[in-house]
């Protein structure tokens, strides 16, 4: 049965990483996956997280199963971090709250839920959007749109461009927006921006979902809120899929939430039982260590003072990289204008670099970068910048 199953395209992202892997060059350089590095060009467990994994080795005594929706201190404390303690929607109970194995699995679940409570809906993603997207949605058979995003010319966003594509989705059909750090191009709205998408899309009807995988890598884990909260005060519905991947470092644990929110109490009840269904069907019950970790962190006020500190040593290594590359760049002698990477939010960028361009790197100076010229700034330090730069100028002369 199985002899006439072709081999699978390996996978953007992922597969640049294991021919990274295997590629012997002493000096290559991995601007690729998503992934944090710190000044060693490591990814280094967080001392929060180590600390509270301590406490925890110390003092756990089950391994029984997690509830379908994982720990209540846990979802409280997502909710809290999205919205802000006390917000409405949480005093009003209109969120409910699941954990999720990773971003991922959230939003693997918010497909599923719209596949089969939203009968028809198209879900909507930006152009360019993360690669996995659109995969996670159309295997559940749903149809995925694109909106205009990023405009190539002046590498900004084309928000005119967006709000016109936006204002041609129909009622009932769902709109996926990057939280925060847009994946792959680092460039978000701005605050007053999210505040006329938020009206567009209770005007025309449309249901937000929001991927939020990178709180607290932009401005701060408040700031990097604000889109999301500006669509709270103007819309009554919204689905939320949010990771502790990069922000806890906790890539390998699995652990993120799909939150809904909904009109009344009542709604979040019906809403919730119905993504529980989805959850029993597909992996059952979350896995508990990352969760237990994150709640550890974000409910004991040393550990979570801690994390911030963490979180915000490598929000400004990543944007002291980037003021880096562009003046070094400059020194290089490069007379393109890469100024803009500076402004950007996050992990990424979209260079600019073409796929030959990107190509020639890879061949001839070791350096990795998606295709699309999308990279991870995260995956510069201070020690490969000049070689990154001098291989970056010789492809561009
Ligand atoms: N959404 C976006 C935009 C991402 O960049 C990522 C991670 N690369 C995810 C979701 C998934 O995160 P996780 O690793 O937690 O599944």
């Amino acid at each position: 049965m199985f002899e006439n199953i072709q081999v699978a395209p390996a996978d953007p992202i992922l597969g640049l990483n294991d021919a990274y892997r295997n590629d012997p060059n002493p000096n290559k350089i991995n601007l690729g996956v998503g992934v944090y590095k710190d000044e060693l060009g490591a990814t280094p467990i967080l001392k929060s997280v180590k600390q509270a994994e301590e406490r925890l080795v110390a003092t756990e005594k089950t391994k029984s199963y997690l509830s379908i929706e994982g720990t209540e201190a846990y979802r409280q404390a997502v909710q809290e971090l999205l919205f802000g303690a006390g917000h409405d929607v949480i005093a009003k109970q209109r969120a409910r709250t699941a954990q999720s194995p990773g971003g991922t699995g959230a939003l693997r679940i918010a497909a599923e839920f719209i596949k089969k409570h939203l009968p028809g809906a198209t879900v909507w993603v930006s152009n360019p959007t993360w690669a996995n997207h659109q995969a996670i949605f159309q295997s559940v058979g749903l149809e995925v749109g694109s909106y205009a995003y990023y405009d190539a010319a002046t590498k900004s966003l084309d928000f005119e461009a967006m709000l016109a594509s936006l204002s041609q989705v129909p009622e009932g059909d769902v709109v996926l927006f990057h939280g925060c750090c847009h994946n792959p191009t680092g460039i978000d709205p701005t605050t007053e921006q999210w505040a006329q998408l938020a009206k567009l899309c209770s005007k025309q009807g449309f249901l937000p979902l929001f991927d939020f995988a990178y709180q607290g890598f932009g401005s701060g884990l408040e700031e990097d809120a604000a889109g999301l909260r500006v669509f709270l005060d103007q819309v009554q519905e919204m689905l939320i899929a949010n990771s502790f991947s990069k922000n806890f470092g906790l890539y390998n644990e699995r652990v993120g939430g799909i939150t809904v929110v909904c009109e009344t109490a009542e709604h979040a009840d019906a809403v919730f039982s119905q993504v529980k269904r989805c959850i029993r069907a597909n992996y059952s019950n979350p896995p508990a260590h990352g969760a237990a970790v994150v709640t550890e962190v974000l409910t004991d006020p040393e550990l979570r003072s801690l994390w911030e500190m963490e979180l915000q040593a490598m929000r400004t290594r990543i944007n002291e990289m980037r003021n880096l590359f562009v003046s070094t760049l400059r020194a290089k002698g490069v007379e393109q204008d890469f100024s803009f990477i500076s402004h950007q939010n996050g992990m990424f960028s979209f260079s600019g670099l073409t796929p030959d361009q990107v190509a020639q790197l890879r061949t001839d100076f070791g350096i990795y970068i998606v295709g699309s010229g999308r990279i991870s700034v995260a995956g510069m330090t201070k020690d490969n910048m000049e070689p990154l730069c001098e291989g970056i100028a010789k492809v561009l002369a």
